[in-house]
């Protein structure tokens, strides 16, 4: 029986890099949103695992794209990027009337600088939100949804899990969770109630 929703954060609940939420900070370096998110996802991963703080993180950006960039100019655009998706949030909330709700972000250890604008653990209870710099692991290494399970004492059928990341959700399909790739809430209403009428039946 399916007892627990897990959620993404950014292109989920809040907007994506891919949603153009980086672009005011894209804009300042003066690059291409290309050659901008190649060298953000290469130094995402060591960020994302707690490896390098979000401050190096962001240094080793501006270095490689223009040094000449004000280091506290650039930290400004990035706590400016990723909104917060109301109609997402809303849904969880309604969610968590009938099912367990939990967070699982591939984020930097500036989360919680950001979630003073989300707000996300005024939805979600503090131990049933993950952030991959505090495990030490991201997503979609299987580990993180391994120690994720079993923190909250479920087995991985007894999931749902949306990400708006193939590679995200394939590790969740391949260790047995059912998954939801988000590309807009009505879609994913739509795919959350096909899976449970599933389930029950
Ligand atoms: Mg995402």
């Amino acid at each position: 029986m399916i007892k627990t929703i897990i959620f993404d954060n950014n292109g989920v609940l809040t907007t994506s890099c891919e949603e153009g939420a980086l672009q005011g900070l894209v804009d300042y370096l003066g690059v291409g949103m290309d050659q901008f998110l190649l060298v953000w996802n290469l130094e995402a991963e060591a960020v994302d695992e707690g490896k390098i703080t979000t401050k190096e993180f962001l240094e080793n950006v501006i270095d490689r794209l223009n040094p000449k960039c004000d280091f506290k100019m650039c930290q400004k655009y990035y706590w400016k990027s990723h909104e917060a998706k109301p109609n997402v949030r809303e849904f969880a909330k309604k969610l968590k009337k009938d099912f367990e709700i939990v967070f699982l972000t591939n984020f930097s250890d500036d989360f919680w600088v950001f979630n003073k604008k989300w707000k996300l653990d005024e939805i979600f209870d503090r131990d049933k939100m993950f952030i991959s710099a505090e495990m030490k692991m991201r997503k979609p290494h299987p580990d993180i949804y391994w120690a994720v399970l079993e923190k909250i004492g479920k087995k991985p059928d007894e999931v749902v899990f949306i990400d708006d990341k193939e590679e995200n959700i394939d590790t969740a399909q391949k260790l047995g969770m059912h998954p939801i790739l988000f590309k807009n809430l009505e879609q994913v209403e739509k795919d959350l109630e096909s899976i449970l009428k599933y389930s029950y039946a």
